[in-house]
C-alpha cells in the first residue's frame, strides 16, 4: 500500500505529490488515515521561504504542515486507549500533538512539557522513514508513546483540524499569561489564533475583549467570537489612537492581558503600552527568525510588566481543547473559520489562494483554507 505526500522544492512554488511505502505501526505507535489538514500563517511562513534559516534555501524536499486530524488507520500492539484513558479502537477519529517533548528532562519534569529544550520537532525532510511525518499527505506516523486524544463525534473535522495548532496554543498561552476572571483582554491580531483567543478568553471569564485588525471580515467573526469591541485599523491609523482607544474602553487602565497573535514586530512596542501597570504581554504571534523590536526597558520596569513568550503547548491543552469547542460548539461560529477547502492533489492552489488573501485583505472572505484527502 503507498500513500501521497505533499512535497516543496523551491519556495513560493509548486508542490509536487509522491508517494511513499504505507508503515505498519511498531508497538506504541499509531498510524492515522489523515481526513483533513490545515494551512496556518506559519505554513505560509514557510511556502514564502520566510524560514530559509531553519529549512534551507533551496528547501531540500520540503514537507511539512502541523495542523490536521484523522482515523486511527492501525494501531500498534499495546495501545488501547488515548491519553485520556478512553478506549481507542481503529476507526477512532484522533487529534495529537505535533511536536514532541522528550518527558524525560530537568525542565520536563517542572510539569511543563512545552517549555522542553530537547522536545523533538516533525522530520522535513521527504522520503526520510516512516514517510508520514506531516500533515500535508494521505497519513501520518505517530511515534510511538505520544500523546493523542479522540475528537468528540459532535465536533466535525473542519473545527477539529487546528485544534491542535491555533487553539491549543491560545489556550495555553493565556493560562500562562494568567488571565482570570474579570480580565480585561486585547487581541492583536483577528486571524485564526486571534478568533481562538477571543472565543477561550470569554469561556475562562475575561470581562472585556478588545480586538484589533484590519479586514472588516475579520472583525466581523471577532464580534461574533466574542469580543465586545472590534477595532479597525482603518478608523484608528496611528498607534497612539488605538493606545488611547485601548484607556478609553478600560477605565483609564489599560488591559490586564495584551496578547500579540499578529505574526509581525512592529506591533510589541504598541501592544505593551496598552496594558494596565502590572498587566501582561502574552507574545505568540512571531516566529520567523530576526523579528527584531525595540522598547524602552525603563517603561518596563516602571510599569512593572511581565512579558509571556510561548511556543508550543503541553500536552494536557489539547485534551482541554477539545472539552472547550464540546462545550461551545453552539456558542462560537466555529464553523466560520475554515473558507475553502481544496482536495490535496490542489495543494499548489491552496496555498496561493491563502497567501493571496492575506496580502489583498479581500474583506468576504477569510484567510483560512484547509485540505482533503479524503478518497
Ligand atoms: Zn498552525
Ligand atoms: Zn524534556
Amino acid at each position: 500500500m503507498k500513500g501521497r505526500v505533499a512535497v516543496l522544492r523551491a519556495y513560493e512554488g509548486e508542490f509536487e505529490l509522491r508517494e511513499y511505502p504505507v508503515p505498519d505501526p511498531e508497538p506504541g505507535a499509531i498510524l492515522i488515515r489523515l481526513t483533513r489538514a490545515g494551512i496556518c500563517g506559519s505554513d505560509l511562513h514557510i511556502w514564502r521561504g520566510e524560514m530559509k534559516d531553519v529549512y534551507g534555501a533551496p528547501p531540500r524536499d520540503l514537507t511539512f504542515g502541523h495542523e490536521m486530524c484523522g482515523r486511527v488507520e492501525r494501531l500498534g500492539a499495546a495501545v488501547t486507549t488515548d491519553s485520556l484513558g478512553q478506549p481507542l479502537r481503529e476507526g477512532d477519529r484522533v487529534t495529537f500533538n505535533y511536536v514532541f517533548p522528550c518527558g524525560r528532562c530537568r525542565v520536563c519534569l517542572h510539569g511543563e512539557m512545552a517549555d522542553c529544550p530537547r522536545k523533538a520537532r516533525p522530520i522535513r525532510v521527504a522520503g526520510t522513514p516512516p514517510y508520514f511525518n506531516n500533515a500535508y499527505g494521505d497519513y501520518y506516523y505517530l511515534r510511538p508513546n505520544h500523546f493523542v486524544f479522540r475528537v468528540p463525534a459532535e465536533i466535525p473535522d473542519d473545527v477539529a483540524t487546528p485544534v491542535n495548532c491555533a487553539l491549543s496554543q491560545v489556550l495555553y498561552g493565556l493560562t500562562r499569561a494568567g488571565l482570570r476572571q474579570g480580565d480585561t483582554l486585547v487581541v492583536q491580531g483577528a486571524g485564526g489564533l486571534g478568533l481562538n483567543a477571543i472565543a477561550v478568553a470569554r469561556d475562562m471569564g475575561a470581562d472585556r475583549i478588545i480586538t484589533i485588525d484590519r479586514i472588516p471580515g475579520r472583525l466581523d467573526l471577532a464580534r461574533a467570537f466574542g469580543a465586545d469591541h472590534a477595532l479597525s485599523l482603518d478608523d484608528l491609523p496611528t498607534p497612539e489612537r488605538r493606545i488611547q482607544a485601548v484607556r478609553d474602553l478600560t477605565d483609564g487602565f489599560g488591559a490586564d492581558v495584551v496578547a500579540d497573535l499578529v505574526g509581525y514586530p512592529h506591533v510589541i512596542p504598541e501592544g505593551l503600552r496598552m496594558l494596565r501597570s502590572g498587566g501582561t504581554y502574552l507574545e505568540i504571534g512571531n516566529i520567523v527568525p530576526g523579528s527584531v523590536f525595540s522598547y524602552d526597558a525603563t517603561a518596563l520596569v516602571r510599569g512593572n510588566a511581565r512579558i509571556v513568550a510561548m511556543a508550543n503547548y503541553s500536552p494536557w491543552a489539547l485534551g482541554e481543547a477539545l472539552a472547550f469547542l464540546r462545550k461551545n460548539l453552539r456558542r462560537v461560529p466555529f464553523d466560520r473559520l475554515v473558507s475553502h477547502v481544496f482536495p490535496l492533489e490542489r495543494i499548489s492552489e491552496a496555498f496561493r489562494q491563502a497567501d493571496w488573501q492575506r496580502h489583498e485583505g479581500d474583506a468576504l472572505r477569510i484567510s483560512r483554507a484547509a485540505l482533503s484527502m479524503a478518497t
